[in-house]
């Protein structure tokens, strides 16, 4: 019976049996000796981790050693074992926040001089950091990485509704360019990368296409 390992369960600081699994793994990829920290997510797991994802093809914040979906999927197929959902999918229902249990704090279409379109272009949901953020309907991620100026840390999600719904200021990103997501699925944190005055998730609306500054409507999906 092949063995499941959980997304979530496997970062940086994490001590679960999916970390045992992932180094296993990686001690047969790319060389780790697993036993300065056997089930630990520590320093060299990362960074043997990193090898991974550059042995993929990855490169710059796509190789950080922090586990994405794909690259992790590739290597449970090679080394066998499966990666399961993360339980963090509502049951068929609408996702009600792109931030869990977080409403709008600021929302979109105030007037303010201060943004060069004159108005807020997003709604923001002020949370903590690191507060996970969701899929707000089933896509496949189109970007994901920490050049959005302004925006920082960003992933935008090409939703099965013909949208892209841009995430912004995150403090990470934990979901990989070309990946498929579902509703509910957790895809990055909180956080105030960017040009920012606190921690808050600012979340935009946009038509499918390359990214046009303030070409967005009020968030819905
Ligand atoms: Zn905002």
């Amino acid at each position: 019976m092949s063995k499941t390992v959980l997304l979530s369960q496997v970062k940086p600081g994490a001590h679960n049996d999916s970390v045992l699994v992932v180094q296993k793994a990686l001690a047969a990829a790319v060389g780790l000796d697993s036993s300065s920290g056997p089930g630990v997510f520590g320093r060299l797991t990362q960074d043997a981790y990193a090898r991974w994802q550059r042995h993929l093809g990855f490169s710059g914040a796509q190789a950080d050693g922090i586990p994405g979906e794909v690259s992790l999927k590739k290597l449970g197929d090679r080394f066998g074992f499966k990666v399961g959902p993360d339980g963090h999918q509502p049951p068929g229902g609408r996702v009600v926040s792109p931030v869990p249990k977080h409403h709008v704090t600021y929302p979109f279409g105030v007037k303010n001089p201060r943004y060069k379109a004159g108005y807020h272009t997003g709604d923001d949901y002020a949370a903590p950091d690191e507060t996970p953020v969701v899929a707000v309907r089933n896509g496949t991620v189109r970007w994901s990485n920490d050049n959005g100026g302004a925006y920082g840390r960003w992933i935008g999600l090409q939703a099965d509704n013909g949208r892209v719904y841009v995430y912004c200021h995150l403090s990470h990103r934990g979901a990989d360019v070309g990946q498929s997501v579902k509703a509910g699925q957790r895809i990055g944190k909180v956080g105030r990368t960017g040009d920012v005055t606190g921690p808050h998730l600012h979340f935009e609306d946009h038509p499918a296409g390359p990214f046009v500054y303030a070409q967005c409507r009020k968030p819905s999906w």
